[in-house]
C-alpha cells in the first residue's frame, strides 16, 4: 500500500482533526469567506472535482458561504467523475453550482476536421482542444466576474511551485485566489475523511490529479503528481491553459 493510499483509507479515519489541522481548515474558511465578502456574487469557484476541490466545496457547503461554483464538463470526462458531480448536485442541493459544455457547433467542426483524438498527434492539437473544451467555456463561466477561486496547491506540480494566496490573472483580467496554495494532499484527504466529504474514486485507484479520460492515466506511487496529464508531453507542457505555467503577477 503506497502513503497515499494508507492516508487515504476509510480505516485511518480520524474522529477528529489534530489541532493544528482543524485551525488550518479554519483558515481555509475564512480565506473563502473574506473572498466572499469583497466579491459578493462577483466571484465564482473553478471545480475540476479534484480532491482539492471537493475540500473547498464542502467547505462552502458547510460554512453556507453563497460564491457561485461552476463545472467544465468536457464531454471526454470520465464517468466516475460525472458520478461525483451527480453526488455533489445531491448532497448539497443548497450549493449555486452550474454546468457549462464546449459550443457544440465549433467542436463539431474541429472533431470533423481534425479527429475525435487529434490531441495525441501535436502539442498544437492538443492545444486546441482543450481551448475548445475548457478555455471557451471557462471564459463563459467567468464572464462579469472580478475574480475566480482555484483549488491550486504549490505541492503538485512545478509549474506552481510559485502560487500565492492572491494572483493577479493576466489571460483571465481577474483576481485569482488559491486559498490552498499552502496545503499539502496529506492535509486534504484528512479533511475529506473526517468530514466524510464524497470524492473522486478514481483517487483511489492511482489518478492524484484528473482530467479527461483520454488524457490522463494511473501513476506510480511517489510520481510527480501531474505526471498522469498529457504523459506523451514534457513536464513544463502539461498545462491545459486554464492556470498557465508563467506565475502571474502577486497582488497585495
Ligand atoms: S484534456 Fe484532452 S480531451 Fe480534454 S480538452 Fe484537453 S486535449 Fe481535449
Amino acid at each position: 500500500m503506497s502513503l497515499n493510499d494508507f492516508l487515504k483509507a476509510p480505516s485511518r479515519a480520524q474522529a477528529a482533526l489534530t489541532p493544528a489541522l482543524e485551525a488550518k481548515y479554519q483558515t481555509l474558511c475564512a480565506r473563502l469567506k473574506e473572498a466572499s465578502e469583497e466579491f459578493g456574487q462577483d466571484i465564482t469557484f473553478a471545480n475540476s472535482l479534484g480532491a482539492e476541490d471537493m475540500l473547498i466545496t464542502g467547505c462552502l457547503a458547510e460554512q453556507s458561504l453563497a460564491i457561485p461554483l461552476f463545472v467544465l464538463d468536457t464531454g471526454r470526462l470520465p464517468e466516475p467523475t460525472l458520478n461525483l458531480l451527480a453526488e455533489v448536485q445531491k448532497r448539497w442541493p443548497q450549493l449555486d453550482l452550474q454546468v457549462f459544455y464546449p459550443a457544440p457547433e465549433a467542436l463539431q467542426a474541429w472533431v470533423k476536421q481534425e479527429g475525435i483524438n487529434a490531441f495525441y498527434r501535436s502539442i498544437e492539437l492538443r492545444k486546441s482542444c482543450c481551448a475548445l473544451r475548457k478555455l471557451e467555456p471557462l471564459q463563459r463561466a467567468l464572464a462579469g466576474k472580478q475574480a475566480w477561486i482555484t483549488g491550486l496547491r504549490r505541492a503538485q506540480s512545478i509549474t506552481r511551485e510559485q502560487l500565492a494566496l492572491r494572483e493577479w490573472d493576466a489571460a483571465q483580467q481577474l483576481t485569482k485566489i488559491n486559498p490552498l496554495f499552502d496545503w499539502e494532499e496529506d492535509e486534504v484527504w484528512q479533511v475529506l475523511r473526517t468530514r466524510h466529504w464524497p470524492y473522486n474514486i478514481l483517487h483511489d485507484q492511482g489518478y492524484p490529479s484528473l482530467g479527461c479520460a483520454p488524457c490522463t492515466r494511473a501513476i506510480e506511487p511517489g510520481a510527480d503528481p501531474r505526471s498522469g496529464r498529457w504523459w506523451w508531453e514534457q513536464a513544463e507542457q502539461r498545462e491545459c491553459g486554464l492556470h498557465p505555467a508563467r506565475p502571474t503577477q502577486v497582488t497585495p
